[in-house]
């Protein structure tokens, strides 16, 4: 950041604001402080019978590599209703919400991950921009070595165990 949206000032300073605990980008102009959150990203575990739906990522990061459907939560949306869009978007799938199933800290990327199962109502992929390939899996099918990210891992493994276990967990852990 270099400009202030508030003032115009071209000079915006990287400090630790007074009274403050953490640096931040402010304005010596306005005194408008810049802060920097992290990011909800939001997303399910598609179920349908003993299967769930994977798609195989069409972007960068991780392209060609099989995760869940999941993306960053819009500003005017629950997080529910931003785990469905995402499901949707990626793989033509209409969700509907259950349980929440974990919630994984990323602070290396600054990211919430928040990640619900849900129930596979209908599925019915054109493929679009985001997705190679969308396709479901029993668990003994799961590319474990092809997924796309640690947290993928996260929720499957967990997944798979409380299936096992006929219960249905929360699970909070933090990644990288
Ligand atoms: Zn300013």
């Amino acid at each position: 950041m270099k400009f202030c949206s508030n003032c115009g000032s071209a000079d915006l300073i990287w400090s630790v604001p007074k009274g403050d605990t953490h640096a931040r980008h402010h304005c010596p102009a306005c005194d408008t402080i810049f802060y920097a959150n992290p990011k909800v990203v939001a997303g399910c575990i598609p179920i349908f019978e003993d299967k769930i739906l994977l798609c195989r990522r069409g972007i960068e990061p991780r392209l060609g590599f099989w995760t869940i459907p999941g993306g960053y939560m819009e500003n005017d949306e629950s997080v529910e209703a931003a785990a469905a869009r995402e499901a949707f978007e990626e793989t033509g799938a209409q969700v509907s919400i259950l349980n929440l199933h974990a919630m994984l800290s990323v602070p290396r990327i600054s990211q919430v991950h928040v990640f619900f199962l849900a129930d596979l109502d209908t599925f019915d992929f054109d493929g679009g921009e985001e997705s190679l390939e969308v396709k479901l899996f029993t668990e003994a099918e799961i590319p474990w070595e092809d997924l796309a990210f640690q947290t993928t891992h996260f929720f499957l493994r967990h997944f798979f165990e409380d299936r096992k276990n006929g219960v249905r967990g929360l699970h909070v852990g933090t990644i990288g």
